[in-house]
């Protein structure tokens, strides 16, 4: 099976390496939505948020604080969003899970194409306890 980052952690494709540690290795993305637009991935492969163990998942959201704080610093952006794309219906595009940290500009014109909804009267609490009911 390839894949595209886990290349990039072995060193076998190129990439301009942000920040690294033992769990974790961060990268600018090859087309960014602004420049300076990092990826923070797990150096194991695993393919979405609910795949990572929960101790390499707190090394990535560490690293992903370090990184979009050196964004700021280095780049002085007015803001930033940390998103991630998990699933083909949610955008995700490479199938090794990624944090994306993109700098944010005023009147950059990026905006999410949302169609917001209104829940009808007794929905709301359905689908909550839906939910609900799988916290252990
Ligand atoms: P997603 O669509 O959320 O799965 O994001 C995958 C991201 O990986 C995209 O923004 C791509 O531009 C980025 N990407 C794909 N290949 C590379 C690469 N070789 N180096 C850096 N970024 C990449
Ligand atoms: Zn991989």
């Amino acid at each position: 099976m390839s894949c595209i980052f886990c290349d990039i952690i072995s060193g076998k494709s190129p990439a301009e390496i942000i920040y690294e540690d033992d769990k974790v290795v961060s990268f600018l993305d090859v087309k960014p939505i602004h420049f300076g637009h990092i990826l923070v991935v797990p150096k194991g492969h695993y393919v979405d948020f609910l795949d990572i163990p929960e101790d390499n998942l707190l090394s990535l959201i560490h690293a992903t604080r370090i990184v979009a704080g050196a964004i700021m610093k280095g780049l002085k952006p007015d803001g930033y969003n940390i998103f991630s794309n998990n699933g083909v219906a949610a955008g995700q595009s490479v199938f090794h899970f990624h944090m994306h940290i993109t700098p944010r500009y005023f009147n950059d014109e990026i905006k999410f194409m949302l169609n917001l909804k209104n829940y009808k009267e007794t929905e709301m609490k359905k689908f909550a306890d839906r939910i609900r009911q799988e916290i252990q």
